[in-house]
């Protein structure tokens, strides 16, 4: 089955891809990440995890890129939040429930938290850090 030692988990929604891809080149990761593509992507823990699960099983992932983006579909957009803040505030916390399950079942499997902002140039992946 060979070898994988990352992954990235990500929204579905197709104005992240071209973000998503540079970073990936970028990183030297080209061909060498695992990706798991859902809508709202750490909202629904157990379906995100069951893949998550098959990536360090299966493939030996060893390091794991959370990643949640504003105005995200999954959510109900920023139409669902009252301000940007509660709605960056919202998105970080289900991310870092997600974090805190995987690294409860992989204590050494390094996980990083990426939030995704939109500005006018486009998307930016904000690092938020890992453990
Ligand atoms: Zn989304």
């Amino acid at each position: 089955m060979g070898k994988c030692n990352h992954l990235i988990l990500h929204c579905m929604d197709y104005r992240l891809q071209d973000t998503i891809e540079e970073w990936i080149k970028k990183k030297g990761l080209n061909g060498k990440i695992d990706r798991i593509s859902i809508g709202g992507p750490c909202k629904d823990i157990e379906f995100a995890m069951k893949y998550i699960k098959t990536c360090i099983e299966k493939h030996g992932v060893k390091n794991v890129y959370l990643t949640q983006h504003e105005d995200c579909a999954g959510y109900g957009g920023h139409d669902a939040f009252s301000s940007l803040d509660s709605e960056r505030e919202n998105l970080t916390d289900d991310m870092m429930d997600l974090k805190a399950n995987v690294k409860l079942l992989y204590p050494d499997v390094e996980v990083h938290t990426i939030l995704m902002q939109e500005d006018d140039e486009g998307w930016d992946m904000v690092d938020l850090g890992k453990d």
